[in-house]
């Protein structure tokens, strides 16, 4: 009978798993006696780096041409439990059935969704870019604000949360609209940030281009005030200030898939499930965590995995080998991943390229905006649908950034 290594999720870390996997199964000859399975809404793998886009176009590219290329099924469908004693999952199909389906190896690679705290008004009144709907919906509104009356609600757009997603996102709101609204509107756009600095996690190096550049995007930053209440015409601030606005986006985090609360262990404050070396969840047999359910240490000096894009390739890689190379006898692959570098996008100003956990900047405005674009539109798409091209960067040696 036939082993299966079963993949949840089609995203950076599951389309790499599958493929690493698969690569594995090839160098051991073992393509007959092992199935590689992906299950996920749609075999396509979302771009969610760039939904804070003004074009929404490739932003869902297709994996079936790849899947078949190298040999991986793929079940229309979402996880919905995970039984680790019985090895055994129950997939909801997209075609209303249920589906029970005994594993050899699981890897969860479902991802993570926005963190939406219990703020009265938000689930009602926000946008987001967090996934491909919320980020249609969002465009269809700010071009439908040229159908109401003019207002200071119907000019202003807030962003809630001042991270790496608030900062890529509000830079693009004063062209997107005026493009709406037309170049001569009184538009006013804010960032929101409760931190007492904008992109507190980006750390001081890049702080002041960061300011700098979004000044000259004509963002406004407020700091050391948390969103309280959103309603449909206003925001209001946890220092009483109150923004009259028909459009919040919220950016302020991110949470792992509810799916990793399924599997025993310990876990981080973001739900993520603590993996060892190998990405093993280390308290049962035969499942590894990978991309943004798990966090692992990327090198020996106490750095970990961040909920990226970056570290989601490489993981995905390498809990994929290693779910293969327990299956076929081949030396497991210890996950590391030393170099660190950030590229931020910021509107028509350009993009900061940092390198370093401190975050030294390399690049800015138009060098920088270049090495975003090649990220953008080229790194981070599938491989083309060729089983030997596609083998050679899912190695999980295959180092992302050199
Ligand atoms: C607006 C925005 C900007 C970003 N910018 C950057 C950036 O500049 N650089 C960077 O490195 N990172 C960035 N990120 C983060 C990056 O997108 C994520 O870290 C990355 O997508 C994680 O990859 P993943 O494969 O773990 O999860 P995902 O890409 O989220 O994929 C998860 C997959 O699991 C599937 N799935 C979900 N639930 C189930 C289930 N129950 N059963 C089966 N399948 C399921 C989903 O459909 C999807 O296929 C950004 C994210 C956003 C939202």
């Amino acid at each position: 009978m036939t082993k299966k290594i079963v993949i949840a999720g089609s995203g950076f870390a599951g389309m790499w798993a599958a493929v690493s996997a698969a690569r594995a199964v090839s160098l051991a000859g073992k393509e007959a006696d092992i199935e590689v399975i992906v299950v996920s809404p749609m075999a396509s793998l979302t771009i969610r780096p760039r939904l804070y886009e003004a074009v929404l176009e490739n932003m869902n590219p297709d994996l079936a041409p790849l899947f078949e290329a190298v040999g991986v099924s793929h079940i229309a469908g979402l996880v919905q439990t995970i039984d680790a004693d019985a090895r055994l999952i129950e997939i909801g199909k997209n075609d209303g059935t249920q589906l029970h389906l005994p594993y050899d190896k699981f890897v969860l690679a479902a991802g993570s969704c926005l963190f939406q705290p219990p703020v009265p008004g938000l689930a009602e009144h926000t946008f987001n870019v967090d996934q491909l709907e919320g980020a249609h919906r969002l465009d269809i509104h700010l071009k439908s604000l040229a159908n109401r009356p003019e207002t200071a609600a119907r000019n202003t757009v807030v962003v809630a949360g001042g991270g790496f997603t608030g900062i890529e996102t509000v830079a693009e709101m004063p062209e997107r609209l005026r493009k709406v609204l037309g170049h001569d509107a009184d538009i006013r756009v804010v960032v929101v940030e409760q931190a007492p600095h904008i992109g507190p996690d980006l750390g001081p190096v890049p702080r002041p281009v960061i300011e700098q550049a979004l000044a000259e995007c004509g963002v406004e930053i407020i700091t050391g005030a948390a969103v309280n209440i959103v309603s449909a015409d206003s925001v209001t601030l946890s220092s009483g200030q109150r923004i009259q606005t028909h459009t919040v986006i919220w950016t302020a985090g991110a949470r792992a898939n509810p799916l990793a609360g399924q599997i025993p262990g310990e876990r981080d404050r973001f739900g993520r499930v603590i993996g060892d070396a190998f990405l093993h969840a280390t308290e049962v047999d035969d499942i590894f965590v990978t991309g943004d359910v798990v966090q692992a240490a990327t090198d020996g000096l106490g750095n970990t995995t961040l909920m990226s894009c970056q570290h989601a390739q490489s993981l995905g890689r390498v809990a994929g080998h290693n779910a293969a190379a327990e299956l076929v006898g081949l030396p497991l692959h210890p996950y590391s991943q030393p170099k660190y570098v950030t590229c931020l996008d910021i509107g028509p100003w350009g993009a900061v390229y940092t390198e370093g956990w401190d975050r030294q900047v390399h690049l800015t405005r138009d060098a920088g905006k270049a090495l975003k674009q090649a990220i953008n539109t080229t790194w981070i798409y599938p491989p083309p649908a060729d089983r030997n091209a596609a083998f050679v960067v899912a190695n999980p040696d295959f180092v992302i950034v050199p």
